[in-house]
C-alpha cells in the first residue's frame, strides 16, 4: 500500500489546515503549536518536532503514528504507574511510529500523546488570545466568561510540563468533563501554555479554534487587529526588529529582561529566550529595537514571541489582572493538590 497515495485527500486537507493556523503569528510563534489528522481508525499524521506548521506538506514535516497504540497506553495507565513516566511515554510514541515510503523519518511532536486522545483533526496553538486567560490568575473565571454562550464545551487543564504527564492531565480533564456533561469538550485551555480545538471535520475544527479565540479576545476588550505584524530588517550583517508596536513597548523598563527571562508565561517563551535574550538578542532600551545575531528564522521566532508576551502582559494589566508565570502556576497546582489531600485527610478523620 502506498500511504501517500492512499491518504492523499486527508494529507492535503491536513496541509491546508496546518497552513491556515501557521500563517498567524498571533496563533503560533516559530515552531510552536502542532496539528494532527487521523486516518482509517489507525494512523495519525502529526507535525514533526522542530518544524513550523507552515512547513507541512502532503509529503513533508510530519510523522505517522499508530494512534490506537498511543491512546491505549494513556487510557490503560495512570501517570503514577511509571517510575519515569516521560521516558515510558516517549518509548511508546517511538514504538508507534510507522515508516512511510516517500516521507523523511522525523520525530513526532512531544505532544503526540494528547493528540491521540482527541477527534479526527486537532489544532493546538499558543494563541495570544487564549493565553490571555491561560496566563492570568483568573484562568477558569475568564474562560467561563469568554465561552459562556459558545455552544461547545470547554475545560481548563492545570499547568503541567508538556509531555506524558500533560497527556495524562488532559485525559483526566476529558474524563471528568464527560462524566459531568455527557459529551467531550471541543476546546481545552492549557494553563500557561495554549489552546486545543478538535473535531472530525477540518473546517469545523478551524472554525471552533477561531471562534474561541475571538471570544477570548472580546472578553479582554481586544480583537485580532490589535496584534502587530512581527517583522525585521537587515542592518549590515545583523538583523534588527522592524515592528514599531514592539519597539514602543520595549523602550524603557516596562518589560525588563529579568521578567522576560525569569517569569516565563508559557514553555516556548522559556525555551526560546533562555541563553539568547540579552546575549544574541539584545534589546536597546533607548530605541526599543531588538538586535539579533542569530539566523533569520530564529530572529523572527524571537520577535514573534516578544510580541506575544508583551501583548499578553499589557492586555492583562489593562484588565486589572495579574499575569502568572509557569513556575507560579505549577507551584499553585501542587499547593492545591496538597491542600486537597489535607482536606481529604481531615474528612477521613472526621466523617
Ligand atoms: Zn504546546
Amino acid at each position: 500500500m502506498n500511504f501517500l497515495v492512499n491518504y492523499a485527500a486527508q494529507l492535503t486537507a491536513f496541509t491546508d489546515f496546518s497552513g491556515a493556523l501557521g500563517a498567524r503569528p498571533d496563533y503560533v510563534q516559530g515552531g510552536g503549536g502542532n496539528t494532527s489528522v487521523k486516518m482509517a481508525g489507525q494512523w495519525m499524521a502529526i507535525k514533526a518536532s522542530g518544524f513550523c506548521l507552515s512547513d507541512i506538506r502532503p509529503d513533508h514535516a510530519y510523522a505517522v503514528l499508530n494512534y490506537p497504540v498511543l491512546r491505549g497506553f494513556y487510557r490503560n495507565h495512570l501517570a503514577q504507574d511509571f517510575e519515569n513516566v516521560e521516558a515510558s511515554g516517549s518509548a511508546v510514541a517511538k514504538e508507534a511510529i510507522r515508516q512511510v515510503d516517500g516521507l523523511d523519518s522525523l520525530r513526532p511532536s512531544v505532544e503526540a500523546g494528547f493528540h491521540s486522545l482527541l477527534d479526527g483533526f486537532v489544532a493546538h496553538t499558543h494563541s495570544v488570545y487564549a493565553n490571555l486567560a491561560a496566563c492570568s490568575d483568573q484562568a477558569q473565571a475568564m474562560m467561563d466568561k469568554a465561552l459562556a454562550d459558545a455552544g461547545y464545551g470547554h475545560v481548563l487543564v492545570p499547568y503541567v510540563d508538556p509531555g506524558a504527564r500533560l497527556t495524562f492531565a488532559i485525559q483526566d480533564a476529558l474524563t471528568a468533563y464527560q462524566e459531568k456533561n455527557g459529551r467531550r469538550p471541543a476546546v481545552l485551555l492549557l494553563q500557561n501554555h495554549g489552546i486545543i480545538a478538535h473535531h472530525d471535520d477540518a473546517a469545523q475544527c478551524l472554525h471552533i479554534h477561531e471562534d474561541a479565540n475571538q471570544r477570548f479576545a472580546a472578553a479582554f476588550g481586544t480583537s485580532f487587529d490589535a496584534f502587530p505584524a512581527p517583522r525585521m530588517r537587515r542592518q549590515g550583517d545583523a538583523l534588527v526588529s522592524d515592528t514599531p508596536w514592539l519597539a514602543e513597548r520595549l523602550r524603557g523598563d516596562a518589560h525588563p529582561d529579568q521578567v522576560l527571562l525569569e517569569e516565563p508565561l508559557y514553555p516556548d517563551q522559556m525555551v526560546f529566550f533562555k541563553d539568547v535574550l540579552g546575549k544574541t538578542a539584545v534589546i536597546d532600551r533607548v530605541t526599543g529595537l531588538v538586535h539579533y545575531s542569530v539566523p533569520e528564522k530564529n530572529a523572527l521566532t524571537l520577535e514573534e514571541t516578544l510580541c506575544a508576551v508583551v501583548f499578553i502582559r499589557e492586555i492583562l494589566h489593562k484588565n486589572g489582572l495579574n499575569a502568572i508565570s509557569m513556575g507560579e502556576a505549577a507551584r499553585r497546582f501542587i499547593d492545591g493538590r496538597e491542600s486537597e489531600k489535607y482536606r481529604k485527610s481531615l474528612a477521613e478523620r472526621n466523617p
